[in-house]
């Protein structure tokens, strides 16, 4: 599903931010991945989407190489859903409109198709009360289960979560943990970067760590919350 090999990457301030970064997410899979601010955990993520372009090395995602030229990097983008810390609605959508925007505009579905998506999705992840009002109306945790539902609304294989809960009210967690933990039981290919040890622990198939640029070989949550 994703192949990291070798990947690099240098800021233009020249901060090595990934160093020869190796890693192999399964169909299926969730991979948390650990680690102290500013070891590169959300660069790695980033690149991933190809919000940052790498200096070396390669990505494949779905057997499909990121930087091949015969590759549609929009295809491949549409593919990977993203979840931010801060949730980046958009302020004067509705909260439905805001989960049909991208099918809308880059996929150039019809909205008589993308309305009764974007209820289902804004049922599961428990908004449908909310539909039609705007992001400021929302709490924090609302408004991040809604950019889950627009990420999902691209039907991608795999998404991306880079320490979705770090900017809520502690009181908030849980609900969108909620959502993740739905979203892991039904199969998603998920990659989490959080803090959240019990998420980690419950959840993740494998719990990477990363230090300083380098991606450290992980392993089982029993075998590192467990063992003696
Ligand atoms: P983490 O997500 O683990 O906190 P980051 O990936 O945000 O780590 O950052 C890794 C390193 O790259 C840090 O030293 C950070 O200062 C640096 N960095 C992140 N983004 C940029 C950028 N846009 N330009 C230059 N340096 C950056
Ligand atoms: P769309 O139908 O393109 O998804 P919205 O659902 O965001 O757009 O907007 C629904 C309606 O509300 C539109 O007619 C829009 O003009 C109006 N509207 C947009 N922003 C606001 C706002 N901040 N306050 C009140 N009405 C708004």
């Amino acid at each position: 599903m994703i192949v990291a090999t070798d990947v690099n990457k240098v800021y233009p301030n020249q901060c090595h931010a990934l160093k020869d970064v190796s890693a192999t997410v399964k169909r299926g899979e969730v991979v948390v991945i650990i680690g102290p601010s500013g070891s590169g955990k959300s660069t790695f993520l980033r690149t991933l989407n190809q919000l940052e372009v790498i200096s070396s090395g390669s990505i494949q995602i779905d057997g499909m190489d990121m930087y091949a030229k015969s590759t549609n990097i929009n295809d491949l983008r549409a593919n990977v859903g993203m979840v931010f810390q801060s949730f980046n609605l958009f302020p004067h959508k509705t909260v439905k409109g805001n989960v049909i925007l991208a099918p809308e505009k880059v996929l150039g579905r019809s909205r008589t198709e993308l309305e009764p998506e974007a209820e289902a999705l804004l049922k599961r992840v428990g908004l449908t009360e909310k539909m039609d009002v705007y992001p400021s109306q929302l709490s924090g945790g609302q408004q991040q289960r809604v950019a889950i539902a627009r990420a999902l609304a691209m039907q991608p294989d795999v998404m991306l979560f880079d320490e979705p809960t770090s900017a809520l009210d502690p009181e908030m967690v849980g609900e969108v943990l909620d959502v993740m933990k739905d979203l892991a039981a039904e199969g998603m290919t998920m990659v989490v970067v959080t803090h959240e040890m019990g998420f980690a622990r419950e959840v993740a198939d494998r719990v990477l760590f990363m230090e300083d640029g380098e991606l450290l070989v992980g392993d089982t949550p029993a075998n590192i919350f467990d063992s003696p």
